[in-house]
């Protein structure tokens, strides 16, 4: 999960990186009083999360509490890469002297944490990136040491920090892999991390990713979820604690493992070039125990998706035999006409593996009018796909 900036700098205060005051507001008019209280003066930063806000003309200094809600007003409602601007931050304005960039971040090619710094910091940071990747450090930094103090001299002195800020900068990376450390994060980028004119070393931007995978561990975390941004679908299915992700196309995607899914996403597609390009609808693993609960959630989740035109079912049976996950089949579609759902798109199911025959005979008794039975997975992907190009 992306945090906002603002989200960020809150993480960031709470593990001690040195921050400017800032608060968020949603309306133009509220920038008056938040100015007056940071002094008089502040920075109108867009709240969206992608980068290059600034070069986009969402990050813009106010002279006065008029000036600020001036900026507000041009800034919320802005779209930037296609992200509308629903909050601004403003922040205390800062006196830079120097703009730097630290980062930490999973490198999953080399099974370890990476830091990279560089003294070249602000919005270019791709650019120096590219065409001068000698002047931004990569340090290694193993799981277990972590970033100790030693560890944090030893990315200063790759970048090449000025020896008047090596101690603060130092200090700061140490706070920055607790932020990383603590709360679970992907990555913690700052750029930029800022000399102020009377010598502090200050967090000026931050982004944040963090580990939905450790959020059993997080509790605080699901507080920062943007939830109007969320899609309604994934909103539903996480609700019911379905391994559900929204994709573009037209097939409805149900499968037990994840490995299972995945392929049955790429067979589907390619399936789908011969019937007018559709592709799958989301990836859906109900996982190994596929009651006829949580095939009528899936189904109800799926079946809910207007982009959907049919459904393919890809079930191998392992641990749950075919004849438990066909019951639950018959089950899930009663279970839904009796709250009054209305299926009306065709299912194709595939069933094989672990009590196949017994699984397609209960189906093929059922006689379900929406349901029909291929016993290949690639048959099945291209019924499917067939079926949901005919609609
Ligand atoms: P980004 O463009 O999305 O990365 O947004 P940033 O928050 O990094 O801001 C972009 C640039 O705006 C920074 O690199 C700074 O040069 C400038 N900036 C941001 N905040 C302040 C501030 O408080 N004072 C001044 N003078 N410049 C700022
Ligand atoms: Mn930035």
């Amino acid at each position: 999960m992306d945090l906002f900036e603002y989200q960020a700098r809150d993480l960031f205060a709470k593990h001690d990186v040195p921050v400017l005051a800032g608060e968020v507001i949603d309306t133009p008019e509220a920038a008056r009083e938040v100015t007056e209280r940071l002094g008089g003066r502040a920075v109108v930063k867009a709240q969206v999360k992608v980068g290059g806000r600034g070069k986009a003309g969402g990050v813009k200094l106010a002279s006065d509490p008029a000036d600020a809600v001036a900026k507000a007003e041009a800034i919320l409602g802005m779209d930037i890469k296609g992200h509308t601007v629903h909050k601004v931050m403003l922040a205390q304005t800062a006196d830079i002297v120097d703009e730097y960039y630290v980062s930490f971040l999973l490198d999953r090619t080399n099974r370890t944490f990476l830091a990279m710094a560089s003294v070249e910091g602000g919005v270019d940071i791709e650019e120096v990136a590219a065409t001068k990747p000698e002047a931004l450090a990569k340090v290694a930094v193993d799981a277990v040491d972590g970033v100790t103090e030693a560890k944090a001299r030893e990315i200063v002195e790759a970048a090449k920090f000025p020896a008047e800020i090596v101690d603060q900068v130092v200090a700061a990376l140490q706070k920055l892999w607790d932020v990383f450390v603590k709360e679970d994060a992907l990555l913690v980028e700052v750029n930029p991390l800022v000399k102020t004119g009377d010598g502090r070393i200050v967090a000026l931007d931050g982004k944040v990713s963090l580990d939905a995978n450790a959020e059993f561990r997080q509790p605080d975390h699901a507080a920062l979820e943007d939830k109007a941004a969320a899609d309604p679908l994934e909103a539903a299915a996480k609700a019911k604690n379905l391994n559900y992700v929204k994709l573009d196309g037209q097939v409805g995607i149900i499968g037990n493992g994840a490995g299972l899914v995945m392929s049955t996403l790429d067979v589907v597609a390619y399936a789908g070039e011969k019937h007018s390009g559709v592709k799958p609808a989301n990836f859906l693993d109900i996982g190994g125990g596929a009651s006829a609960e949580v095939m009528a959630n899936g189904l109800e989740i799926i079946l809910g998706d207007p982009d959907v035109r049919s459904v393919f079912v890809n079930v191998f049976g392992g641990i749950t035999s075919c004849d438990a996950v066909a019951n639950g089949i018959v089950q899930a579609l009663e279970l839904l006409k009796s709250k009054g759902e209305d299926v009306n798109k065709p299912l194709v199911v595939r069933l094989d593996g672990n009590n196949a025959e017994l699984g397609r005979k209960i189906l093929t008794d059922a006689a379900h009018p929406l349901v029909q039975q291929v016993d290949t997975m690639d048959g099945a992907a291209d019924k499917a796909a067939e079926l949901a190009a005919a609609k």
